[in-house]
């Protein structure tokens, strides 16, 4: 393997609450593909949405990977990189592609449904010119970045099936919002360009996204690194016959704080690493034992549920 294709993958969670099994499960599958491609691992903490970051939350992932087990090669602070997203909006202001929008989500509502299960923008606002000023004198609006109009085919490495003509599923993404917070797609973007990202791996929450920072890519002349899209833990159905819903950070279920209390580090690990099919039994390992067998053949598809009883916490496929 040559220094070209030397695989750089990167963990990128959002530092907006405590660290959960699903986060962990998320940094394992990440740092053991690239350790068993050779590749390098960096940790990316996205800690830009002021309203909802939290820098112990940010301190707590880093120490939580940690002591799973996981070393980084890298650590990058998303909000260290304002120049590069500012510079970012430039290009598509010159390209055209930026305009401000003031719609609300009521404005969207009972419109066409996302497939992310939000309600799509219909670029109800693509007209509107940027002020004299340029972008940086808009402070009423979000700004959107126009993406052309055609469907993109998209097929991640695991098989799922990401094509979608974003610019109408979802219409147009905000990139910067109207509290002048960089937005998710426009930084996701321009980060994972310049740190040379070829392998993204994340949960399948997030493949809806896919398709629009594909487009945003193209738009900014970033090339399009491989996707995978794993699969997910769930908390247990409220009652019988209810959808099983995601194990979200929002909800607080099973913050690390709680998970270290009740297990040290290789037992999550082992916890994890059943839950992924990497081991025949939920017993103590470290990450660095599971790269001399970690295949994706192994790591089933299907969302598994997480449990917190007795035992502390188990994961079962239902
Ligand atoms: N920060 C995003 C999240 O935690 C994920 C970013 C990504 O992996 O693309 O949901
Ligand atoms: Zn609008």
């Amino acid at each position: 393997m040559t220094a070209a294709d030397r695989v750089i993958s990167r963990f990128a969670p959002s530092t907006t609450g405590e660290a959960h099994p699903g986060t962990l499960l998320a940094a394992l599958l990440v740092w053991l593909d690239a350790r068993a491609r050779g590749g390098r691992a960096l940790l990316r903490l996205e800690d830009l949405d002021v309203t909802r970051t939290r820098a112990a939350w940010a301190g707590q992932l880093v120490e939580a990977c940690a002591w799973l087990g996981l070393a980084w090669d890298e650590v990058v602070i998303q909000s260290d990189r304002r120049g590069a997203h500012e510079a970012a909006l430039d290009a598509l202001a010159a390209a055209g592609r930026l305009y401000p929008c003031t719609c609300s989500r009521a404005d969207r509502a009972g419109g066409r449904r996302a497939p992310d299960g939000s309600w799509a923008y219909t670029n109800a606002c693509r007209a509107r010119p940027l002020p004299a000023g340029g972008w940086r004198a808009v402070d009423d609006a979000a700004l959107r970045a126009r993406l052309p109009d055609e469907p993109l085919a998209l097929i991640d490495e695991g098989g799922l099936d990401l094509s979608q003509t974003p610019a109408v599923e979802l219409g147009d993404p905000i990139v910067r919002r109207r509290d002048r917070v960089i937005a998710y797609q426009l930084a996701v973007v321009v980060d994972d360009g310049d740190a040379g990202i070829t392998d993204v791996v994340r949960g399948r929450d997030i493949a809806p996204s896919t398709a629009t920072q594909v487009l945003l890519q193209r738009l900014l002349g970033l090339p399009t690194p491989r996707y995978r899209h794993h699969f997910l833990l769930l908390e247990p159905r409220a009652a019988a016959g209810a959808p099983a819903t995601k194990l979200a950070k929002l909800h607080g279920s099973m913050p690390w704080s709680q998970l270290r209390a009740r297990h040290d580090g290789p037992a999550l690990c082992g916890i994890l690493a059943h839950a992924a099919g990497l081991r025949d039994a939920p017993t103590p390992c470290w990450p660095a034992d599971l790269v001399a067998d970690f295949t994706w053949a192994r790591v089933p598809r299907a969302d598994r549920v997480a449990r917190w009883g007795d035992d502390g916490l188990t994961i079962t496929a239902d």
